[in-house]
């Protein structure tokens, strides 16, 4: 059986390979519903090949300098911007993002990691100190093989973030991505061949939650990188803890973003759209609690629904579509039902709030940007991640009420804020409860931000040099300089 364009094989030690079990599972375009490759399913016997793999390459990986690691590293970077268009329209016909979005959002900030990480390779250090009776350093050190395991959403993008540190620490890795999403970090492994990485420095595994469990469990992983779900989270803890692997979590989120009175209230707009309705909403850190102080709300919304009216809901491989489809049609369902819910609980609907129809794009399901006002807290929409274009406006008066409700949810992956006024810029954030904060922005994330939730939204940084502390353990020595004093 061999690898091609329309077939897939699981990427082992440098190779396409077949799965131990021969089974495969259909990718396809969620706008048109076309199959673009049969890949091949991982099972846990092929996890543990893949393992071993990455177990017999760690020695020679780590071993090497870090300018030498970083210098691989950086050609990969470059080879990913050399292929930008590929892997973009890969991208765009895999996870149905708009083909606006995906050489900048995606590949861009995916050789921006590798490039930013290629640098901070060499520069991995540790510390001395003179003490009494001698001194001590420390050595960071490699944490091994790394199991990582990715969301649909941003699928190259992940691959990176989670890659570029922990190769660059000295860690081998063995990557599953999600099964909606498998073609790019496939394509990723290919081209990290191509840069010089060594055969089982990077492996890609292709498989369902069966696989993830198989990564999560196995006793020859050291470490476990998640993005996805919070109950996927507390699954892939749950199992980690048998053998005591470091978990890094990258779960969901609710985020608020505050409006005050005295925003400038284009850019605010702009910050909500943002926050809302890039790829149609399925992205993690989206704001979709939108909090307006009441004195601002009714030019807030005639602004923003002035704008939504112009989003292109459209077939993502047209340049000109702002949104496409949800990534499944069974994900379009769930996104529509809690735009049901939002109507049955008694939200205004002031824009959007159904399925529309592409031509061409039949089978996709494409949800029009939407935009409830006169929410409140407790509502259904209000509360759980929604992970679709779906937008809730709140109203408040007053900053502490605000504060307290924008931190009255499980998650804490994000927050924003918009105001002119400093000192209540940073006091604000200074009280709310959430790891990645925009003051006067929302959803950037550039690749020296730390970037990471806290409460339910996870554990750990990615992006930034702190993302290497998540893949290194420090190994402290001490030298003693003179005799032994000993009591006995
Ligand atoms: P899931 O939690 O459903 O899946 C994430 C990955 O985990 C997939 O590869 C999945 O496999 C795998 N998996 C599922 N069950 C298990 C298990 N028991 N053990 C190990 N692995 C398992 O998330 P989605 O893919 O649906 O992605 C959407 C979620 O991801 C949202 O909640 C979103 O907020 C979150 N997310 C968080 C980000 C962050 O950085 N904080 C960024 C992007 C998304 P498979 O699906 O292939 O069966």
């Amino acid at each position: 059986m061999s690898n091609s364009d329309a077939q897939k094989l699981l990427w082992i030690d440098g190779a396409y390979v077949e799965s131990g079990s021969g089974g495969f599972f259909e990718t396809t375009n969620p706008a048109t519903g076309v199959t673009l490759a049969r890949v091949a399913q991982a099972t846990a016997d092929d996890i543990d090949r893949a393992v071993v793999a990455a177990r017999a390459a760690l020695g020679p990986w780590k071993a090497k300098s870090g300018v030498e690691r970083g210098r691989i590293l950086h050609r990969l970077s470059q080879l990913l911007r050399e292929h930008r268009d590929e892997l973009a329209e890969l991208e765009m016909r895999d996870g149905g993002k708009p083909i606006a979005e995906t050489p900048e959002a995606d590949v861009d900030s995916g050789a921006d990691c590798l490039e930013y990480f290629a640098g901070q390779a060499a520069s991995i250090q540790g510390e001395y100190q003179e003490v009494d009776g001698g001194f001590f350093y420390t050595r960071p050190e490699p944490l091994g093989v790394v199991g990582a395991i990715g969301a649909w959403n941003y699928p190259l993008q992940i691959a990176c973030w989670k890659s570029a540190p922990a190769l660059a620490a000295g860690n081998t890795i063995v990557f599953k991505p999600s099964e909606l999403t498998p073609l790019s970090a496939l394509r990723l492994a290919e081209l990290a061949k191509q840069a010089g990485v060594p055969d089982g420095v990077l492996n890609v595994v292709p498989g369902f939650g069966d696989a993830g469990q198989a990564i999560t469990g196995h006793a020859d992983i050291d470490k476990i990188s998640l993005t996805g779900g919070a109950d996927t989270g507390k699954k892939v803890m749950a199992a980690a803890a048998g053998t005591l692997k470091t978990v890094s979590l990258e779960l969901g989120g609710k985020s608020p973003l505050v409006i005050f009175d005295d925003a400038d209230l284009d850019n605010a707009v702009s910050g909500a759209l943002l926050a809302n309705f890039f790829t149609q909403g399925e992205i993690c850190t989206n704001g979709t609690r939108v909090f307006v102080h009441e004195a601002v709300r009714g030019a807030f919304l005639d602004k923003l629904l002035a704008r939504v009216a112009k989003l292109k809901i459209g077939n993502p491989a047209d340049a000109d579509t702002d949104v496409g489809p949800m990534i499944s049609p069974e994900h379009g369902q769930i996104v529509l039902d809690y735009i049901q819910a939002g109507k049955d609980q008694g939200a205004q609907l002031l824009t959007g709030g159904e399925r529309i129809q592409v031509e061409g794009c039949e089978h996709g399901v494409f949800v029009a940007p939407t935009v409830f006002d006169g929410c409140r807290d407790d509502m259904t929409i209000v509360t759980e991640e929604i992970f679709g274009p779906v937008m809730s406006v709140l109203s408040f008066t007053d900053e502490q009420e605000v504060i307290q409700r924008a931190n009255a949810t499980e998650y804490g992956l994000a927050a924003g804020l918009f105001t002119r006024d400093l000192e209540r810029a940073h006091r604000v954030i200074g009280e709310l409860e959430a790891g990645i904060c925009w003051i006067n922005h929302y959803n950037i994330t550039p690749i020296e931000m730390p970037f990471g939730g806290i409460k339910g939204s996870g554990i750990g940084k990615e992006n930034s040099r702190r993302a290497l502390d998540g893949y290194s353990r420090i190994k402290s020595v001490f030298v003693a300089q003179g005799a032994v004093e000993a009591p006995y």
